[in-house]
């Protein structure tokens, strides 16, 4: 049997910095569980456009379609922030996530207890907060034609296009149905039905979806300004929660936040299944390359190691696997160990990005 196949992209800032930590744990997994991956490394972002002109080269590109999984640090910078649109380090993200048609993006917000002093919301509200928002990510306002800056009259007029055909919905609604199959069994779907088009035919698909396929789920629909309220009010009545790109891109970032720190967030966008019955994948934490803080070994890892234990779920049947990378987190947090980001407590002082990495991987070894 041969090897599962990564392909590590660390990027721009942080990006190559969080990535190493988790390269301590992918060498614990061959070492200690005798789970080796084959691992190659790439160039994305920032780091490509300055040794290539070009953000994402195609070798990479197809390496990464051949790949069982892809695993990203960060890209960006204020280096490139004056680069002409079609170069920019976010346009290599943008194509990966575009040409492996990752439709699927998997955004989990998790509270661990040793944090929910940390949410801006009041620690009952959070404290074993559990939710997966599913956000749609190839359609819909951010790839809809027509686009574009036009000048009419003698005015400038910016139009961006919200489109969503039935077999986008379809698909992940699909996605989101799954996953509550295997969670709590209950998907929350939302639009803005009483407003758009678009929101009207999302709710009449998922509900057909739902009808036919996956009627043991508990469906209900919100729309999506609701939905925000809610979310800020009583997260724990959600479990599974699936929407389109613009709102899935806010949404997902405002239930980020109950739980604490950008530096704790993973997330993986799946696509279609492969020929080894694999879906297509990227692995990513939702942070930026952090250019405030690149360089000083003040980075939080946590976000892109459990972005690697959610790729050990999804892409390679590791549950139990996964479930022992994210307790061995949730160890060293209740154990008190802190990157910066994390600091509430009085006198309690810093760990490096390499130490919290190193707390990780002796948690691990605690677990055998
Ligand atoms: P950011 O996520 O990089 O940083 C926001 C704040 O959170 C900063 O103060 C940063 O220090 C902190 N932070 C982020 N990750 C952290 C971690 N792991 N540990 C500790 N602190 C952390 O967002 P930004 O500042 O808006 O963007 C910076 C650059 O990153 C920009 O070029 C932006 O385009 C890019 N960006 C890339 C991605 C991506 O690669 N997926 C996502 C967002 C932003």
């Amino acid at each position: 049997m041969t090897n599962p196949s990564l392909l590590i992209l660390p990027g721009d800032g942080i990006g190559p910095e969080v990535m190493a930590e988790v390269r301590k744990i992918i060498d614990w997994y061959g070492d200690k569980r005798g789970l080796v991956f084959d691992v190659s490394e790439g160039l994305v972002g920032g780091c490509s456009y300055d040794a290539h002109g070009t953000p994402l080269t195609d070798e990479t590109m197809e390496k990464a379609q051949s790949v069982d999984a892809v695993l990203l640090g960060a890209v960006g910078g204020p280096k490139y922030d004056d680069l002409d649109f079609s170069v920019k380090p976010e346009r290599g993200l943008l194509r990966l996530r575009k040409e492996m048609d990752l439709y699927a993006n998997l955004r989990p917000a998790q509270c661990f207890d040793a944090l929910a002093d940390f949410s801006s919301l009041k620690k009952d509200v959070v404290a074993g907060l559990d939710i997966m928002i599913v956000r749609e990510l190839t359609s819909g306002i951010y790839f809809g034609e027509p686009r574009g800056i036009f000048e009419e009259g003698n005015e400038r007029v910016g139009i961006n296009t919200q489109r969503y055909t039935e077999s986008e919905i379809e698909r992940v609604a699909r996605s989101a149905f799954e996953l509550a199959r295997k969670r709590n069994n209950k998907v929350c779907s939302m639009e803005k039905a009483n407003v758009m088009e678009s929101g009207i035919l999302w709710r009449a698909v998922v509900s057909e979806v739902h009808e036919k396929e996956y009627p043991d789920v508990e469906l209900s629909h919100m729309y999506a300004d609701a939905g925000a309220m809610q979310l800020c009010r009583w997260p724990k009545q959600f479990d599974v929660i699936v929407t389109d790109n613009l709102f899935g891109d806010l949404l997902s970032d405002a239930a980020a936040m109950l739980t604490g720190s950008l530096g704790m967030l993973p997330s993986a966008s799946l696509g279609a299944p492969m020929a080894n019955g694999r879906p297509k994948a990227l692995y990513e934490p939702v942070h930026g390359s952090a250019p405030d803080i690149a360089g000083q070994g003040k980075a939080n890892p946590i976000a892109c190691i459990l972005s690697f234990a959610m790729a050990l779920r999804y892409s390679f049947d590791m549950g139990a696997e996964a479930d022992r990378l994210e307790a061995a987190v949730e160890k060293v947090l209740a154990d008190g160990v802190r990157t910066a980001d994390l600091l509430g407590e009085e006198g309690v002082t810093p760990v490096s990005t390499s130490e919290m990495g190193d707390a990780i991987v002796a948690a691990l070894d605690s677990s055998l």
